[in-house]
This record gives C-alpha cells, structure tokens and sequence, in this order.
C-alpha cells in the first residue's frame, strides 16, 4: 500500500487536469493534451464521460459545486484516464480543441441552456413520434424607472410612456406566442435605493431568457429629438455622460453605477460568451432602431454602445432605447399620443420577432 500510495504522488500531475473555472453562466474545464493523445467524449443527460489514451495522471474527486457542473472524478486506468464530469440539470456542453505546436488543448465549456427540457425519454414498448421544439421564447421587457423615479419630465412622463410602450408590447409579442417577463407591471419602483433597483431589473437578464429590453425616454437641455438604441459597451463617449449617468440612478449614484458598469468592460474582453452575446445585442439593437425609424420617421441619432447599468451583466442579447425627447415641443407632444406609441410598440415587437426566429 506505501508504494501504490508513493507511485500516485510521483504521477500526480503539475498541471491541474482539467483545469477548472467558474464563470457566470457556465464552467469551463481545460484539459492540457500531448500532441498525441486521443480522446472520446460521451454525454448522457447526467454525466459527461472523456476518455484519454496515451496521458496518464493522478486520480481526483473533485466537489465543483457551480450551478452547471456538481463534480468531476479522474480515474486513472490501463493506457489513460477517463473523467467523469457530473452535470447539473438543463445545460448544454461545447467542446472545441485548440492546438498549439505539439501541445493541444481540449476546452469543455458546460452552459445554462435558455429552458428546461421536457419529459425525459422513458423505456417503452411503443415508440413516441419525435415531440417537436416548441420552447416558447421568453422576452424581458424593462419599462425604466417607476413608483418614487419618474424619470425624465416634460411633455410626458416618462415612467407612465415606458409603462404602457412595455404594456403594448408585451400584448403583442404574447400574441405570437412568445413569453413575456416585465420587469414591473404598474407603477412601482422595484426598490425605493435606485442601485438595487437597477441591480433586481439586471438580474432578471439571466440565461433562462431570450432576449432583455429596457425602454426609455430621454430628455436633453438643449432641444434634441430623435431615436436612439443602445447595446453595452464600457467606455463612454463624452457627450453621453450626462444621460448615461441620469439613466444610471442620477448624481453621486449615478456617476458610481457609471463607474461600476465601465469595470464591466475589463472583464467582457476576455470573455469569450459576453464578447458574443455583445455582437448577437449588436444585432438586435440595429433591428430594432431601424424598425422604430421606417414606423415614426423619427430622427435618426444611431445605434450605440454606453456603460449603462441595467444591462452590465446581461448573458442573453440585451438592448436599451430611448425613443425620442420628452422635452422636445414637437416629439414631446407626439409621445402623447396612443397611435404614436402604438406605432413604436409595434415596430420593435416586429423587429423582436425577427431576431428570435433567425435563432439568435
Ligand atoms: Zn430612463
């Protein structure tokens, strides 16, 4: 028993195998590889099985404990190594190999899926024709500000236009079947401090849902007019401070939430998933301004990025628009009206649909 005790600390590797991280969203596990070793992978609901020949590393059991992996064990055998990756409920594996010279690496990467699966497939003497994928897509749409923040003020209100635009919206993406989360419903903050209000509104952007909108109105001191959409981005152009930080809470807050969503960026350069849910919000946020101008003949003040809070973290596509100027005596005025926000609603809940039936 010493030998065999000695011979596991002498093949224990220097690496780790796999090497582990937890990301939000998924865990991503690295195996470092010889040029010549071969591997099979093979996946049923609950575990994920590798095997390895011609490696040969040290046993381990290891407790991961993230919400997309509940453990891994490395069983050493003749000529390799298999590893057995427990799975958590509704996830979804993506493996992808990067070679570099002699040495490869095998990169398995284990993500929320948007639904949880139906039924599991059950032993039967009759077989069940194939149930076809009809996973309703689930929308979150944001009507910014509420209760205690009215948010901008001039010739409308600019909580009361976000609420019924969301409202309007709602009713007609429910009408093709998709699903609707609004992040308030009536006229309430979901917080009385504007930090976890913002925070619980960002949080309900998470990888169970298709797509996140947050839908505002802007206002200016000068006289400005026009649509505008955006998608995150950290840095912030300087003509866009004063909104970004009104729209981020206002004041001492404001300029902190601006901050912290800025931070956001550093880490989103080297993250693969956000780096691609950016060009999938990208996308989006181009369909979606292009709709809202063919419906109004607004005026076109572009699609752009800005640190704003409520969509820092997003891990589905997510958008923020500002559909026109509440102060603006002619655009103001046009916000007032019931055909005018029906046009709006319509035009983004067209160009939503698009985005979700070209599959993201
Ligand atoms: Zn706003």
């Amino acid at each position: 028993m010493r030998l065999l005790a000695f011979l596991i600390v002498i093949l224990a590797p220097v690496f780790a195998f796999p090497r582990l991280g937890l990301h939000e969203g998924y865990t991503r596990l690295v195996f470092d590889l010889e040029a010549k070793a071969q591997y099979q992978v093979a996946q049923t609901p609950d575990t994920l099985t590798l095997r390895f020949s011609g490696i040969s590393v040290g046993a381990a059991d290891v407790d991961v404990s993230s919400p997309q992996v509940a453990s891994y064990q490395v069983v050493p055998g003749s000529g390799g190594v298999t590893v057995f990756v427990r799975l958590r409920p509704n996830v979804e594996v993506k493996t992808s190999v990067l070679n570099d010279g002699n040495r490869r690496r095998l990169v398995v990467d284990v993500l929320e899926v948007a639904r949880p699966t139906q039924n599991p497939p059950q032993a039967s003497s009759r077989p069940e024709p194939p149930k076809p994928r009809t996973q309703p897509k689930i929308v979150v749409i944001d009507p910014g500000h509420g209760g205690v923040d009215p948010g901008a003020v001039g010739f409308v209100v600019e909580k009361e236009v976000t609420l019924d635009l969301a409202l309007r919206l709602r009713q007609l993406l429910q009408k093709e079947g998709v699903e609707v989360v609004l992040t308030r419903s009536s006229d309430t903050h979901l917080s009385p401090d504007k930090a976890t209000d913002l925070g619980l509104r960002a949080d309900m952007a998470h990888s169970k849902r298709n797509l996140f909108i947050s839908i505002h109105v802007n206002s200016a001191p000068n006289v400005a007019q026009g649509i505008e959409t955006y998608y995150f981005g950290h840095t912030l152009e300087p003509s866009l401070l004063a909104q970004v930080i009104r729209e981020n809470g206002g004041g001492e807050l404001g300029r902190r939430l601006t901050r912290e969503a800025q931070s956001v960026g550093e880490r989103l350069v080297r993250d693969l998933i956000a780096q691609s849910n950016l060009k999938f919000s990208r996308q989006l946020a181009h369909l979606v301004q292009g709709a809202m101008l063919q419906a109004t003949g607004a005026v076109d003040r572009g699609v752009r990025q800005a640190p704003f809070y409520v969509i820092r973290n997003a891990r589905i596509p997510a958008i923020l628009v500002e559909v026109g100027f509440a102060n603006h005596p002619e655009e103001g005025r046009r916000l007032q009206t019931s055909e005018y926000r029906q046009a709006l609603a319509t035009a983004m809940s067209r160009a939503i649909l698009r985005f979700l039936n070209n599959g993201e």
